[in-house]
């Protein structure tokens, strides 16, 4: 193992693209902006990996696969523990740096990146146990000696696209387990956020990652497709919304079949019930409406609260609110709120905001742009609360991805679940009660791929991550993300010596 040099980024200067281990620039045609969200900021122009580009780097990542996927498993799993341990070394200018990249508040990128080093952590002990079984079967008429056994392998190169909002995390979702299992991985980042997973590829570099088998192209939609497109990318990881999820996995099936795990958008419910304690349900609301400027896939935007309780939940949740959502410049530890990530994306959820005052709804707070001092230049939305709606608006139908939480009244169990259920997407839904048994049936109710009870947002990498619906297929995290990243081969075993046949 090469002895371990991490230096954190200290500019953009050295390129946003990482081919054969190091950070690079290319020569390209096309340039996008690389947008600052605090202080709304142009800071580089990012060139973009046009089809040769992409064609050039799956090459790069397929030759360095196979001594990769041949490596020990336990030689695999020191890289990833060692890039655990630089994540930790490191983890306040890391912090920073994914501030400046998305605009969230601090505190919480620092929890993005402890639970990034618990992941590579996690990957680097699981890998060994799960990619081979055994099993003794038996053929019809007597014991035989037969057994059989599974060889989880490596797909070879994986195509990794993903979104804006979590670029540390999301990355680290996808490339620690695709690299345990012995993959090659070529990234591309949103280009709203394109440095994490460059700062990803130096820390396996200096962790001993081999040359060419982690990789990053940036780019648009073409590049996507261009990645998905391409014959030696046996397999492909999304995250983003369902229109780029249909289009990704039309894409993957052109040139070859490519299994495609998809982590799509969501429209999440959280169903309060009277007997809940006040407090913790607005808790709960807040975690599932205003982490990372609302810009969360399993936000529940969606509140469900029930009619004997909704004064006093609504003055509750208004008071914490004001008491609690500090909006500012993110890198100051008091911030609570940061800023979104673009003009264009804080112009649609003011948008949102409008359609819902046009068709009737109340704001009760918030719901508009603000220039916190310092930062004025930057895209601030103060998080806004709203009622009087009724399920057919287009904001209580559509994902808002914004710091927007919509208070439903119901009456009944059979009603709110009825209409917790009536959306195409399924990715997380939420119950409140002290009847914990009236969560757990609940629970079995819900069409959506996680159920939080009591609780709100939590995420853990031995817990499986995914949507039902239109909110994607497959599951990241724990073990599943292994079997999400191996093609499983059955090897039968005769160890007699000799064999019969059936054709008497
Ligand atoms: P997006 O779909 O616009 O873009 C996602 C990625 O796809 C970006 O890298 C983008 O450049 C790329 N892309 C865009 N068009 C493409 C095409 N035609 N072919 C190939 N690649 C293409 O999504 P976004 O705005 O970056 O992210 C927000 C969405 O992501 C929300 O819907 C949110 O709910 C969802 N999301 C889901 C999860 C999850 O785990 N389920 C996590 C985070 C975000």
């Amino acid at each position: 193992m090469p002895e371990s040099k991490f230096e954190v980024v200290k500019d953009l200067g050295d390129g946003l693209h990482f081919v054969e281990g190091k950070r690079c620039t290319i020569e390209a045609e096309k340039t996008f902006p690389v947008f600052e969200p605090r202080s709304g900021k142009i800071v580089a122009q990012c060139p973009i990996s046009d089809a040769a580009e992409v064609d050039r780097v799956v090459n790069i990542a397929a030759k360095a696969q196979p001594e990769w996927g041949n490596t020990h498993v336990f030689e695999r799993a020191k890289v990833l523990r060692e890039v655990a341990k630089l994540i930790r070394e490191n983890l306040d200018a890391l912090a920073r740096w994914e501030v400046l990249c998305n605009g969230k508040p601090i505190y919480e990128a620092r929890v993005d990146l402890e639970s990034s080093a618990e992941t590579f952590d996690f990957y680097a002990g699981a890998a060994s146990t799960v990619l081979s079984t055994g099993l003794q079967y038996e053929l019809p008429g007597g014991p035989q000696q037969r057994f059989a056994y599974s060889r989880r392998e490596p797909y070879g190169v994986v195509g990794a696209i993903g979104a804006w909002n979590y670029p540390f995390q999301t990355a680290v979702w996808k490339v620690a387990p695709a690299l345990a299992a012995g993959n090659a991985v070529v990234y591309k980042p949103s280009p709203f956020a394109p440095l994490s997973p460059v700062v990803i590829g130096e820390l396996l570099t200096a962790a001993g990652l081999p040359s060419g088998v982690f990789n990053v192209i940036q780019g648009e939609a073409e590049t996507g497709q261009a990645l998905c497109k391409h014959e030696k990318v046996k397999k492909v990881s999304f995250t983003g919304s369902v229109a780029t999820g249909k289009a990704i996995q039309r894409a993957c099936a052109e040139n070859n079949i490519k299994p495609v795990t998809l982590e799509l958008g969501g429209k999440s419910p959280l169903i309060i019930f009277e007997d809940s304690d006040i407090g913790s349900a607005v808790s709960a609301a807040m975690l599932a409406n205003f982490l990372n400027q609302g810009q969360v896939c399993t936000n529940a935007t969606r509140v469900f609260v029930q009619k004997s309780i909704v004064p006093q939940f609504t003055e509750a949740l208004l008071k914490e609110a004001d008491a609690k959502l500090k909006v500012g410049d993110p890198l100051k530890e008091e911030t609570r709120v940061g800023a979104s990530i673009n003009e264009q994306h804080l112009k649609k959820v003011l948008g949102f905001v409008e359609s819902a005052k046009q068709e009737g709804a109340t704001v009760l707070r918030g719901g508009k742009r603000v220039h916190p001092e310092g930062v004025e230049e930057g895209f601030y939305f103060e998080p806004a609360i709203i009622s009087d709606l009724s399920d057919s608006m287009k904001i209580v139908r559509d994902e808002i991805f914004g710091a927007v939480l919509l208070i439903l009244p119901f009456e009944n169990e059979d009603e709110v679940v009825k209409r917790a259920n009536d959306t195409g997407y399924g990715l997380a839904t939420g119950v409140f009660s002290r009847n914990l048994a009236r969560g757990h049936r609940i629970a079995s109710k819900l069409q959506a791929g996680t159920v939080f009870i009591n609780t709100y947002n939590d995420t853990d990498v031995h817990v499986p991550f995914g949507g039902f619906k239109e909110s994607g297929h497959g599951r990241e995290n724990c073990v599943e993300a292994l079997h999400a990243f191996t093609q499983i081969k059955a090897v039968y075993v005769n160890v007699e010596d000799k064999l019969d046949h059936c054709f008497h």
